[in-house]
């Protein structure tokens, strides 16, 4: 999940997913609610200049297993 979120899948599996998300509503919502939870933590980092490697760590908390 975080994967996807982030961006990091491969082409191939980037379009399973979208094929996926778009007829599983558990997996949709779960998506878009990593994904606003991600760009808030971002923005809220990137406010206080963080050092990347912080920014990192604390990302990585927030990555759920799918
Ligand atoms: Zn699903």
């Amino acid at each position: 999940m975080s994967a996807a979120v982030d961006g990091e899948l491969t082409l191939n599996e980037q379009e399973g997913f979208e094929k996926h998300i778009m007829k599983c509503p558990t997996c949709f919502s779960e998506f878009k609610e990593a994904q606003k939870t991600k760009s808030i933590i971002k923005e809220k980092i990137t406010r206080f200049k963080a050092p990347q490697s912080l920014v990192n760590s604390i990302l990585k908390l927030t990555e759920t297993p799918l």
